[in-house]
Formats: C-alpha cells, sequence, structure tokens
C-alpha cells in the first residue's frame, strides 16, 4: 500500500516520527538522497566484484577457478548469473525494507546501481526480454506489489528493453526456501513456472531480474521453462547475492 508520495505506509510513519534518519544507523541526513540511507552505510555496500563463478556469480575465493563448488557438482539451466552486491549488512537492512516493510523509496536506489551495473556489462542487456520472477498470485495479495517487477521497471528506464510480466506465471505456490537443503529447494521449486504464450521466447535471450539470490534454483527453475519454451540464452540479474 502506497501513501501520496509513493512510499508505504510504514515508510510514512518512519517519516513522521524519524524524519531525515538512516534506516540503518538511525543518523541523521543532512541531504536527502529520496531514501532513508546515509552516506557511511551505503559506503558499507559489498558489491560483488571478480573472481566470480562465471555461471552463478558467486565470490571465487581468491581461485584461478572459473567454477564455484555449487556449479562443479550441478548444472543450472540458466547461462550466467551476476548480482550487484552481497546480501549483507546494510543492504539487507534495504532489501528487508523495502520488500517487507514498504519502504518503497528503496526503488531509485537499486535501480540506480541496477543500471549501473548494467552499464559496466553490457553482455547482460544485449537481450529480446526483462523478465521480472513472477510471484504467486497468494503473494502478490499478501505483499501488494512484486518487488522484481518493481526493480525490471527501473532498469527498463535506463535501457528501454521490453520487459514482459504477464506472460509467464507462478503456478506452484512454493514453500519458503529458509530451511530447506539446496536439493529440497530444488524439487520444491520444481514446475514452478509456466509460459502462458506459447513461441514468445523462441530463440530469444532473456534477462531474469530478481532481488535476491541464494541457492539460485528459483531463477534456475524460471530458466528451465524457458529454455523448454525455446528461449536461446537466459541470463540473470539480481540486486543481492547470499555467499
Ligand atoms: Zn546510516
Ligand atoms: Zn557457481
Amino acid at each position: 500500500m502506497k501513501n501520496e508520495e509513493g512510499g508505504g505506509i510504514l515508510e510514512g510513519i518512519f517519516n513522521f516520527f524519524l524524519p531525515q534518519h538512516c534506516l540503518v544507523c538511525g543518523s541523521y541526513l543532512s541531504r536527502s538522497r529520496g531514501f532513508p540511507l546515509c552516506s557511511a552505510c551505503f559506503s558499507r555496500i559489498e558489491y560483488l566484484r571478480s573472481p566470480l563463478c562465471v555461471k552463478c556469480g558467486r565470490p571465487l575465493p581468491g581461485s584461478s577457478a572459473l567454477l564455484c563448488h555449487h556449479c562443479r557438482a550441478f548444472s543450472f539451466h540458466f547461462d550466467s548469473a551476476r548480482a550487484v552486491a552481497l546480501y549483507t549488512s546494510p543492504f539487507r537492512e534495504c532489501i528487508h525494507a523495502f520488500k517487507y516493510q514498504g519502504f518503497t523509496s528503496f526503488r531509485s536506489l537499486f535501480g540506480e546501481l541496477l543500471c549501473e551495473y548494467l552499464e559496466k556489462n553490457p553482455f547482460l542487456r544485449e537481450v529480446d526480454f526483462l523478465l521480472p520472477v513472477p510471484l504467486h498470485p497468494a503473494r502478490f495479495i499478501e505483499r501488494g506489489f512484486n518487488q522484481s517487477l518493481i526493480l525490471a521497471e527501473e532498469i527498463k528506464k535506463c535501457f528501454s528493453l521490453p520487459l514482459v510480466s504477464k506472460e509467464v506465471r507462478r503456478v506452484k505456490p512454493t514453500l519458503p526456501q529458509v530451511g530447506l537443503r539446496f536439493r529440497e529447494r530444488r524439487k520444491n521449486m520444481r514446475g514452478a513456472f509456466e509460459i502462458k504464450e506459447n513461441n514468445l521466447f523462441q530463440n530469444k535471450r532473456v534477462l531474469i531480474v530478481d532481488d535476491v539470490l541464494t541457492s539460485r534454483s528459483t531463477v534456475d527453475s524460471l530458466s528451465q521453462t524457458l529454455k523448454k519454451g525455446g528461449a536461446k540464452e537466459v541470463l540473470v540479474l539480481a540486486l543481492a547475492s547470499g555467499k
């Protein structure tokens, strides 16, 4: 739910009691950038830099290997996945506030970070479509918005790429992934998505947009569906990734 300024109700309450304070450390913001994060907390965001696993984008511990141990053990259906930063504090708090507490003003920060990343990594934007990870309708009703769609809309503003969001749906109300092992997560996600329009992805390049990558089983299941639907290449870009 949104108030008149475009922020969520909780964000409105926060702004009423703590106007111009950093959401993470509480320090006073002398200059508002449109979202409640101070420059000291902003500078603590841990950007993902090489060496990264070429497949799933996880940081590699200074080795000369191309693939991480997950990608050596399992094969993912996407061609390449990347995330802007690690899912650690203070970025984690920002994403959490955006997703669960209605701090929608963070969309401008996230949009900026995603667009900067795509600017530096052109291979990820040489695609025919942007596809935000679909939410199951029940989850959508509960949350009121799809966070991945908001992120994809921000990317669309920078690069004018076509965005498809209604053509793929989530058909399985999957269990929360927290607490599940990697193999269980993959099993939990199997057959979770369905393409409504046949041939839409035939021979196309797609960039899946997600908020947080953990096991990558959600984007893997979606990639499998897209590849079955004829997609030529499936790439993934997320805001954050677990280690
Ligand atoms: Zn701060
Ligand atoms: Zn990997």
